[in-house]
């Protein structure tokens, strides 16, 4: 899928807008605070229906206007289409329009323009805790299996409840009677995640090293080991017998869990071990290998978006080139050379050579 064209009236500091859309690489050039995340917003608004900054509405719209305007044209599912987005600083509802047909909510719109979003806070995903890393797996797999989200979410109320057992069993010993039918279902359910994580993990490395390779000119190798409940030895194997794996540990933790009243057991504990060269980049990666490493994450993920769905997501990078050497700036800025380009950037030299640059001070196109 291609933007060729996006329009804003009264859209955070834009007070007029009209953006023709380069096919390959739009590199968003200016100085602090002019609105180059405003651009991309109103870009993965136009894709999502909603911010990925804010869930207020009224802070969307601009300083003084009584509504914003957002509309966008695209050549995607194979013809030309266009969405359109009306907000208003009253209590009345936002209004969403595909091809000009007004639609009841927001739901239709992914389909229509799929965009992948990278920002600042996405640089650091390889590094600290693992909640950052399970949700990477999770929120593309929602996406791309609809059997997956919903065992998501009953693993995730099956946990609160046996974490409320735990924690209230010492005032009320009834309350362990149905622990072992929620353990039972914690594994079953357990063993669909684990089942599909595990592959979509391999999958996702094998893509997101062939990037990584090319990013670092040819210099490093990322590969990356899906760490799981500790009795699972091949979590490519069938759902039952991880099933029964799970079985098992729960088991041998079982005194642990009711004495420490926490959950100790399951694939909640998730993670995976990005590694450069075999060195964990959580432990010793550096800044610069650790960003790269997080960007051929983003870009192999756009390519597993694009195998399942045969459109490619547009790319919203924001404010990611700082931190990488010129040989990495120069493969993201000229070497992406399949699908459609969001970068911001506020070094005015920076160029680009498979698509256009477009200036902006102050909300307003400079030419
Ligand atoms: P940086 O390089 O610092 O990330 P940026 O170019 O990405 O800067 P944006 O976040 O896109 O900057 O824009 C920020 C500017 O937009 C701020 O000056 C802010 O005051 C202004 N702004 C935000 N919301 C609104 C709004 N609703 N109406 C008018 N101006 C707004
Ligand atoms: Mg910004």
């Amino acid at each position: 899928m291609k933007l060729t064209r996006l329009q804003l009236y009264g859209f955070r500091n834009y007070a007029a807008l009209d953006l023709p859309i380069h096919p390959g690489v739009n590199l968003i050039v200016g100085e602090n605070a002019q609105g180059k995340t405003n651009l991309l917003e109103a870009v993965s608004y136009l894709s999502t229906g909603r911010s990925f900054r804010t869930m207020r509405q009224v802070e969307l719209i601009g300083f003084g206007a009584d509504f914003a305007d957002l509309s966008c044209r695209l050549f995607s599912q194979g013809r030309e289409q266009s969405i359109r987005a009306v907000l208003f600083a009253s209590h009345r509802p936002k209004q969403l329009f595909i091809g000009g047909v007004k639609q009841k909510t927001a739901a239709e719109l992914p389909g229509v323009l799929t965009t992948v979003l990278f920002c600042p806070d996405d640089l650091s995903v390889l590094k600290g805790g693992a909640a950052p890393r399970r949700k990477l797996l999770d929120n593309a797999l929602c996406q791309l299996r609809p059997g997956y989200a919903q065992a998501l979410a009953e693993y995730n109320k099956l946990l609160d409840s046996k974490t409320r057992i735990l924690k209230d069993y010492h005032e009320m010993p009834s309350l362990l009677d149905p622990l072992p039918e929620f353990n039972y279902r914690l594994a079953q359910v357990g063993a669909i995640l684990i089942w599909h994580r595990a592959r979509y993990l391999n999958s996702l490395i094998k893509a997101a090293a062939d990037y990584h390779h090319e990013f670092s000119g040819g210099r490093e190798a990322l590969t990356a080991s899906y760490q799981t409940v500790s009795t699972i030895r091949d979590p490519f194997a069938e759902q039952k017998e991880i099933f029964s794996c799970l079985l098992d540990h729960q088991q041998s933790h079982y005194k642990a869990e009711l004495e420490s009243g926490q959950c100790l057991t399951g694939p909640h504990k998730d993670d995976f071990d990005a590694k450069l060269d075999g060195i964990s980049i959580k432990a010793f990666g550096s800044q610069g290998q650790t960003r790269t490493a997080a960007i051929s994450l983003k870009l192999a993920e756009r390519e597993l978006l694009r195998r399942d769905t045969g459109e490619e997501p547009v790319l919203l990078l924001d404010d990611v080139l700082s931190e990488l050497d010129a040989r990495r700036q120069d493969f993201v800025l000229n070497q992406i050379s399949s699908g459609q380009v969001f970068i911001t950037c506020c070094e005015p030299e920076r160029v680009t050579n498979i698509g256009q640059t477009v200036t902006i001070r102050g909300g307003q196109l400079c030419t």
